[in-house]
């Protein structure tokens, strides 16, 4: 199904959230995300579920593996991501007729982030590249999936509620000076904006309001779905919220500070923190459902925890639900 199609059909007050997976290396791996997937959609219940794409392809095999377990076996909507940079062209065909084949009607378009051994993107090399390459930003691919598939795919596009001031990073991110290639990438055929990571939720309605109320009226009713991380470990979080340059308050790091050598007790106030923030965007007023996508890391207790204390499970008929209680079980919240 598509994820637009979906939505429609949802009431104006409903919640709906998404899970992110990405695909594991061994076979080992691959076995024991089979079983978590099988448990988490049948005692979750997400709207949809999100299968990453590696950097310049390099995990198509498995992720289109991981797609069609998910879209086939496990009957979840799926979204697949897609990069197109440093990528042949050839991939991005094979990996767009293969999610068709295996019936993948939802598309993350990316650029992609530069390959591992370069740390970022050269602004000149970039350039040059521009003329001659047919895919440099993320925009290239929706007007290459709506080109070749028209209106087949639903397709997102990510967004940045947060920006960092570094003026030696070779690359800007800020929600301003993206705001002309947010909207150049809408306009060309984005049905859904999907956000990164953030704990900052001042910045998240910034962001929003700065959207709804942009005159090119391009973002007046798209959905909007914030990108939220549970706290797996404090050192993934340092690690995180830098990379992404996602901004950590005063209060919540405070709150964290206070338990960091403590792992359990840094899991459990990490999902107080995730929960009121899946509860204060729950608060605004919104123009339709209202979306919440998780960055799982492949893991699933916190991400079940926060889902069930937020009550973000879907209502479903008496006998599914008997089905769902039983295997909630299976995850020893
Ligand atoms: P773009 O929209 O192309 O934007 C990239 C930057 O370039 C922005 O700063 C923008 O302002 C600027 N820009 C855009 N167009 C122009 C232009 N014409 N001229 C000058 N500047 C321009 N990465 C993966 O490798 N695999 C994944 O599965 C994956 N999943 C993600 C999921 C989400 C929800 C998010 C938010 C990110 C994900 N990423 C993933 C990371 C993403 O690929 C990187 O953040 C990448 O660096 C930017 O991708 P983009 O699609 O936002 O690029």
């Amino acid at each position: 199904d598509k994820i637009t199609d979906k939505l429609a059909a949802l009431p104006d007050d409903a919640t709906f959230f998404s899970l992110e997976f990405f695909p594991p290396k061994t076979s080992e791996g691959f076995a024991n995300l089979q079983a978590r997937l099988e448990r988490m959609s049948r005692a979750l219940r997400p709207f949809f579920v999100n299968v990453t794409w590696g950097a310049g392809g390099s995990t198509a095999a498995k992720s289109l593996e991981l797609a069609e377990l998910c879209q086939r076996q496990l009957n979840l909507t799926t979204c697949l991501h897609l990069t197109c940079t440093n990528m042949n062209k050839s991939l991005i065909d094979q990996a767009l007729s293969k999610a068709k084949a295996i019936g993948i009607r939802n598309i993350l378009a990316l650029r992609g982030d530069p390959p591992r051994n370069e740390e970022y993107f050269d602004k000149a090399e970039l350039e040059a590249r521009e003329g001659d390459e047919e895919f440099t930003w993320a925009v290239d691919l929706v007007r290459y999936i709506r080109r070749e598939y028209g209106d087949y795919f639903c397709v997102g596009v990510a967004a940045y509620p947060e920006g960092h001031s570094d003026q030696s990073h070779p690359e800007v991110q800020d929600p301003k000076f993206d705001l002309p290639y947010l909207i150049e990438k809408t306009k060309a055929g984005a049905d859904f904006l999907m956000t990164q990571l953030f704990y900052d939720v001042n910045a998240y309605e910034a962001f929003v309001d700065m959207l709804r109320s942009d005159p090119s009226g391009v973002f007046k009713s798209i959905p909007i779905i914030p990108g939220l991380m549970p706290v797996q470990s404090y050192q993934i979080l340092r690690r995180t919220t830098k990379l992404s340059h996602a901004k950590l308050p005063p209060e919540i790091l405070e709150k964290l500070d206070v338990v960091k050598g403590d792992d359990e007790a840094v899991k459990s106030v990490g999902v107080d923190i995730l929960s009121e923030i899946v509860e204060r965007l729950k608060g605004r007023k919104h123009l339709g459902p209202q979306g919440f996508h998780f960055y799982t890391l492949n893991l699933e207790k916190m991400v079940a925890h926060i889902i069930e204390r937020c009550h973000l499970i879907r209502d479903i008929g008496a006998k599914e639900e008997e089905d769902a209680i039983d295997v909630s079980q299976e995850i020893t919240l």
